[in-house]
């Protein structure tokens, strides 16, 4: 058994989506039919049937992963549902042309189309999504998934026998009697009744388990492929099916080619599923401009009537409409505001050849190939079922918090944690998804952003958690009085809740022996306690009373949630470790573990026994230019203060980064690079400005580049020495880092 943490990113999945909307254009234009009948059969008939299953199988597959996290079935049905009525629209037109509303009597049509058949021929796709994933989830809420898959396995069966084996039932009376009932509601069986629902399951079926080993995937899907391959051929030529859409080992085909799928590895391309969506809705669109093209301009024989060109063309002009309205979406979309950090949407623009910024003032270059590797050495040192949360607080400790949660989501981070309820609020309307811990305290009178924006909220001791508990059943009450319901709060209403644990370090957190006030909390209706965690105060010290110490709250906190699991309250999710508590205590048994500091690369403090453990590699290079070269005479004073004094005749450089961009003022032997060589900082660092000697640096020139942070050259100033000489740590370095400072992100 192979484990499927490693390739989070889905590659496989994302990239087969693209075949998957080819194949689909092949059912509509059979590529082969001028060549070969028993080609086309095999290609459009029988192999091109992978696809649909395919697409319902990756809903279900990830319809699982957001189950557990914030994720709401409203909004999954709400988007499907606009999109199926955005896609109807669209065909209008071509409805309209194909005499739709000529149809008589209308409105029973009307009604069968829309939840079965679909308004134009692809688009039974969307009702089948819709009521498919409606079944499904009703048949999980009245049964387990053992039950459940059997049951969608008979509605398939049923399904089966009213498609490509319908050359059977049709033979029998009693049975064609049946179909010929089901057919006065729908016009064919795959649909969302009865062929969805199993594909959806089998995807939920492997978002549980681990996946098969590779060899057995491939061997699989090599014999079922002959397995289906026979299966069609002999239906299509010796019984007469009524669709081809439906086959026995199909299933069988799906099982492993999806767990293939799973094995891939490699990098996430962004965009794929929106582009093979899109190309699965405009096809037809496609088809149709294209045979009206070559009528007018009279080249059917070429264009139209060769089976592979026409196929070809048709692709090639739906990919490129697809890509390209992609390209409009992300650009559009990069180009919003996104909360009060203009710096990051040039930044975002800059793709991986962008050159570090050609005129910039003073920028932080963002290495977001540092972050993924960072984001895979803290991932070796987590035990099974234990979980990254990101910390993202502060800006991400000033690396841009939109741009890099992001950045791992993309990688399959899917969890996160922030300072304030603002900072949740901004990463939810950049579009991130799954678990959003807010760590610190929130009013009350907020918790309606909460709920709105489905954070989940830190309740920083009982009392908190009481007054979070008022606020929602207020919320609960207004909207029941505005719905007319009764007053008792809906799920929806509830307030998502992590309990902060206090077992030592006095600051937020309902003490760990307050046992009673800490299970009135898992009582409290209003409330859904999802998460249980506590902070280490000592993790990063090796002296002994330290380790003791932290080894103590490590053991407080698990006793305290032993003794609320023999109240009978169930566990929620439980949390200890920040970057220093997986370093130094690794391999305890929880959900998350918080990790900050690390991802960007850096430990808060020099500690080279640490630092050998993993090779985490700074994400933050800060650059600066030359504002100025002046040659000085013996006894010049330099700056604020006069502060610094020439013994001899130098050279110094005005550099153009100062405090207002976050460097400390009080900055001691501070150096920067330039053309690979330290020059030492002289005099205050001004606002705006800072100088350093630059006498035995001849190739100093206005305009040049400088790094304050990061590698030039064979030399490199790493976080941890920059903060040293700031008398700080690297947490405070980064997150005082000013909004000036322009965000350059680069993926190499
Ligand atoms: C900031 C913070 C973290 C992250 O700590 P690092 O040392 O940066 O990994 C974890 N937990 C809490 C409660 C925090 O406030």
């Amino acid at each position: 058994m192979s484990d499927r943490k490693n390739n989070m990113n889905y590659v496989g999945i994302d990239r087969f989506r693209l075949a998957a909307a080819v194949l689909v254009i092949a059912i509509h234009t059979s590529p082969l039919l001028t060549y070969s009948k028993t080609g086309d059969i095999i290609l459009a008939g029988i192999l091109a049937r992978t696809a649909v299953p395919f697409f319902f199988m990756a809903t279900g597959f990830f319809l699982f992963q957001k189950k557990d996290e914030m994720f709401s079935y409203k909004r999954f049905f709400l988007k499907n549902i606009r999109l199926y009525a955005a896609a109807i629209l669209l065909f209008l037109p071509l409805s309209i042309y194909a005499g739709y509303f000529n149809q008589s009597p209308f409105f029973p049509a009307l009604l069968k189309d829309l939840v079965f058949n679909g308004t134009f021929y692809h688009l039974w796709y969307f009702p089948a999504i819709i009521l498919g994933t409606g079944i499904t989830l009703l048949l999980l809420r009245l049964m387990p998934l053992k039950a459940a898959l059997p049951a969608a396995f008979a509605l398939y069966l049923i399904g089966l026998f009213g498609d490509s084996y319908y050359g059977f039932s049709s033979r029998i009376p009693l049975l064609k009697g049946v179909y010929d009932i089901l057919f006065q509601c729908f016009d064919y069986t795959r649909n969302g009744l009865f062929f969805a629902p199993l594909y959806l399951m089998m995807g939920i079926l492997l978002a549980k388990r681990k996946t098969l080993p590779r060899r057995h995937c491939t061997l699989g899907l090599g014999f079922s492929l002959v397995l289906m391959l026979t299966e069609g051929l002999l239906l299509h030529f010796y019984s007469q099916p009524r669709h081809d859409s439906m086959y026995l080992s199909l299933v069988f085909c799906m099982y492993f080619l999806f767990q293939l799928l799973l094995h891939c590895k490699g990098s996430a391309v962004r965009g794929l599923r929106r582009i093979s969506l899109l190309i699965y809705l405009i096809h037809p669109w496609c088809i149709v401009l294209i045979r009206g093209f070559a009528k007018a301009v009279n080249v059917q024989d070429i264009l139209v009537h060769n089976s592979v060109i026409f196929f070809l063309t048709v692709t090639a002009l739906s990919v490129t409409i697809s890509v390209s309205a992609n390209w409009l979406w992300n650009l559009r979309n990069s180009k919003l505001p996104e909360g009060n950090c203009p710096n990051y949407l040039k930044a975002s623009l800059l793709t991986e050849e962008a050159a570090p910024d050609q005129r910039s003032r003073a920028w932080a270059e963002i290495n977001l190939s540092n972050l993924r590797s960072n984001l895979e050495q803290i991932k070796q040192l987590l035990p099974e079922g234990c979980e990254v949360m990101a910390v993202v607080k502060a800006d991400a400790y000033g690396h841009g918090a939109v741009p890099i949660s992001r950045e791992l989501q993309v990688c399959g981070v899917r969890a996160f944690a922030v300072a304030t309820i603002d900072e949740g609020i901004q990463l939810r309307k950049s579009g991130i998804e799954g678990t959003i811990l807010v760590l610190g305290y929130t009013h009350p009178q907020n918790a309606g952003f909460l709920i709105k924006y489905q954070l989940i909220q830190t309740a920083v001791d009982h009392g908190h958690a009481v007054a979070l508990n008022d606020a929602a059943s207020q919320i609960g009450e207004a909207a029941g009085r505005s719905n007319e319901a009764a007053g008792r709060i809906g799920a929806g209403n509830k307030i998502r809740i992590h309990l902060k644990i206090d077992t030592g370090m006095h600051r937020l957190g309902e003490a760990f022996n307050h046992i009673e006030e800490i299970a009135a909390t898992f009582r409290m209706p209003n409330l859904s306690i999802e998460g249980m965690f506590t902070h280490l105060c000592v993790s990063d010290s090796a002296h002994v009373e330290d380790v003791a110490y932290t080894k103590r709250q490590i053991e407080n906190f698990y006793r305290a949630a032993d003794e609320i699991k023999n109240l009978g309250y169930t566990i929620p999710a439980l949390h200890i470790q920040s970057s220093y508590g997986v370093l130094n205590y690794p391999g305890l048994p929880c959900s998350f573990a918080r990790i900050g500091i690390s991802l960007y690369g850096a430990l808060s403090q020099e500690n080279h026994e640490l630092k050998a453990m993993t090779a985490l590699q700074p994400v933050m290079a800060i650059k600066a230019r030359i504002a100025a070269i002046r040659e000085l005479d013996a006894g010049s004073e330099v700056g604020y203060g006069r502060q610094f004094m020439s013994e001899a005749p130098m050279r110094i450089a005005v550099i153009t980064i100062g405090y207002a961009d976050g460097i400390p003022r009080d900055l001691k032997g501070g150096l920067v690079l330039i053309g690979g060589k330290p020059a030492p900082v002289i005099g205050r660092i001004c606002m705006d400005q800072l100088t350093v000697d630059v006498s035995d640096i001849p190739e100093a020139k206005q305009g040049g580049i400088v790094t304050i942070l990061g590698r030039d050259g064979d030399v490199e100033i790493a976080p941890e020495q920059l903060a040293e000489k700031a008398c700080t740590i690297t947490n405070e370095l980064f997150s005082r880092l000013g909004g000036r400072l322009a965000r350059i992100y680069i993926s190499k």
